[in-house]
């Protein structure tokens, strides 16, 4: 059973009816599990509403650094209400993307922090969007005391590795592997999307290859990303499989060992009993 550990179901693209075919689809898969992935205040009340409807759907809430500008107080009291709602299961996406700067870089700076503090606050954990940030997301989550001691002594840890555990996941990571090793030692999680199956991403392919199965998910970023064979198409949760494949190719492993083990990861980095 495949979990796909971030997807936006909640996308405001898709019509009542086209979610409702979506989740159907979701349903003749393999996928057994996905993290519905707010980015701004209603596509988090979309994310629970889905969650509420759905079995295999799990929700989270937060503003992405590319709505930072529209931010304000009263739009993180209402994602710190949402987040007390049954299933919802992390604060994010949440982080800094000086790659398209959509939002001014010090209100991306400003929300970024107070998300964090929330999901330090309410022992959640938090879904990070890097994207070109320079080290600068990992400063910041280091400085707010994401990746502390006290932070790591809220989870248990790896139970394979015993490294101790921040719930901080590094979604569709496009990092070098040298720092993700670095990063899981500290306590963070990594997540790998649709690009892993680009033929000239050597790094990630290196990402994927090398750092521990115990500390890896895999996720699709729907309705972005599509991994090769569909790239430049409409993702959606079933594609994640393509993803899983070539990281089974990259380790030389089946790809039901990546299947298992990044399902059983992620329920244990969300706190989902698996039935
Ligand atoms: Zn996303």
């Amino acid at each position: 059973m495949f979990f796909d550990s971030h997807a936006h179901i909640n996308h405001e693209e898709y019509s009542p009816e086209a979610r409702a075919q979506l989740a159907r689809s979701i349903e003749l898969s393999d996928v057994g599990f996905v993290v519905d992935v707010g980015f701004d205040l209603n596509s988090s009340a979309q994310a629970v509403a889905d969650a509420a409807q759905y079995d295999w759907c799990y929700a989270a809430v937060g503003v992405h650094p590319h709505d930072a500008a529209e931010m304000n107080d009263e739009i993180l009291t209402r994602i710190e209400a949402l987040a007390a709602a049954p299933k919802v299961v992390a604060i994010g996406e949440i982080g800094l993307d000086f790659f398209r700067n959509i939002s001014p870089e010090d209100d991306q700076r400003y929300w970024f922090r107070k998300q964090i503090r929330l999901g330090l606050k309410l022992g959640l954990p938090i879904l990070i969007h890097d994207r070109d940030s320079a080290g600068e997301t990992i400063r910041i989550l280091t400085e707010e005391g994401a990746l502390s001691d006290m932070r790591r002594s809220v989870f248990p840890p790896n139970p394979v590795t015993g490294i101790p555990d921040a719930r901080i996941l590094l979604h569709c990571y496009s990092g070098t592997a040298d720092e993700a090793l670095l990063l899981i030692e500290q306590g963070a999680t990594i997540s790998l999307a649709g690009p892993v199956t680009y033929k000239k991403n050597t790094k990630t392919a290196e990402v994927a290859a090398r750092v521990p199965l115990s500390h890896l998910l895999i996720e699709t970023d729907a309705p972005y990303l599509s991994p090769e064979p569909f790239r430049g198409k409409p993702n959606s949760s079933p594609f994640v499989v393509h993803t899983a494949q070539k990281i089974a190719d990259f380790r030389g492993v089946a790809r039901s060992e990546i299947e298992e083990t990044t399902c059983a990861n992620a329920c244990r980095f969300f706190g989902i009993d698996r039935k």
